[in-house]
């Protein structure tokens, strides 16, 4: 593929986009011997009550020391993963992983609760979450409440039927769902009332990152009293400040999750303060 330039030559595509599509393709090559060899790492984000102290549970995240190009951070491979459809495949992996931690926290009479990410394209009728989610929480013994379902908030948008029968599925057999990366721009306020979710995740880092901090306060305060009115939780993430944790227990989110607590990380590390 050549593209013309101004000069009247051509340009051979650009060499960092080539590099980027062989990386890509390298990274979904290599992703199923990288399940096997434990490249692949499940780490935990500790989330906390603020009001209390307590731990509460945490959010899985999952990590690459790829052989080639070290540590990968999800926002490089999971875009690669997306369209080359073997998500899914790191997804289970992560899922049975931390089912096999909840049981053993278990037997250790720690009782956690933690947070795993669904991708856009694990949502589809073939996939059936429901059937996957209820025989490996059976597998490992785990109670379906220890498992909370994050499905980001763009994922609500493409098949919204499709997915309000999944979520509510997956509630009436006990697992908490929760809207993940809520304020990132694409959700509509119609959505709340039509999606039956347990728990909204309400990002800062979209509300405060850019433009007016003063006017970003205001909205994060709204719709923590919004949420909390139409009868769901909020977790607060990308909390990273004291003046932020200390806004969002004054206007009721009490559960958050944040650089200011905690980062990523792994299982050995957090079994030391769980
Ligand atoms: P997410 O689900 O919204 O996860 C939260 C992300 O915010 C994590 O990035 C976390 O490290 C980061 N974070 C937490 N607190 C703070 C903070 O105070 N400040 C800042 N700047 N960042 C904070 P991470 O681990 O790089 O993951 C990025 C995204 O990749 C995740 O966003 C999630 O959508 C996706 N992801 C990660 N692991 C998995 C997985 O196992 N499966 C799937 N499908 N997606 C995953
Ligand atoms: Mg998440
Ligand atoms: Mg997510
Ligand atoms: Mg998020």
């Amino acid at each position: 593929r050549a593209n013309k330039t101004g000069k009247g030559g051509y340009e051979f595509y650009n060499a960092d986009q080539w590099r980027k599509e062989r990386r890509d393709a390298d990274i979904s090559s290599h992703l199923s011997i990288a399940l096997q060899s434990g490249e692949i790492q499940v780490w935990y984000q500790p989330q906390v009550n603020y009001e209390t102290g307590e731990l509460v549970g945490a959010e899985a995240l999952c990590r690459w020391k790829h052989a080639t190009f070290g540590w990968l951070s999800p926002a490089e491979f999971i875009p690669a993963l997306e369209e080359s459809g073997l998500i899914y495949d790191l997804d289970c992996y992560v899922w049975e992983q931390v089912c096999r931690d909840l049981q053993r926290w278990n037997e250790q009479g720690r009782r956690l609760a933690v947070s795993v990410n669904v991708a856009r394209s694990d949502v589809r009728d073939d996939k059936n979450l429901l059937e996957h989610f209820t025989s490996l929480v059976q597998r490992y013994g785990v109670d379906p409440s220890q498992l909370h379902i994050e499905i980001t908030e763009t994922v609500y948008m493409s098949d919204p039927e499709l997915l309000i029968r999944t979520v509510s599925r997956l509630r009436e057999h006990g697992f908490l769902v929760e809207m993940d990366d809520f304020g990132s721009g694409y959700s509509s306020l119609n959505m709340l009332k039509e999606m039956p979710v347990d728990r909204i995740k309400l990002d800062l880092r979209f509300l405060t990152e850019t433009g007016d901090q003063v006017k970003g306060g205001i909205i994060v305060n709204h719709v923590v009293k919004m949420v909390r009115a139409l009868g769901m939780d909020i977790l607060a993430e990308g909390v990273e400040t004291v003046d932020q944790a200390a806004n969002l227990l004054e206007c009721g989110c009490l559960e958050m999750q944040g650089f200011y607590f905690y980062k990523p990380m792994n299982v050995r590390e957090f079994e030391r303060i769980a």
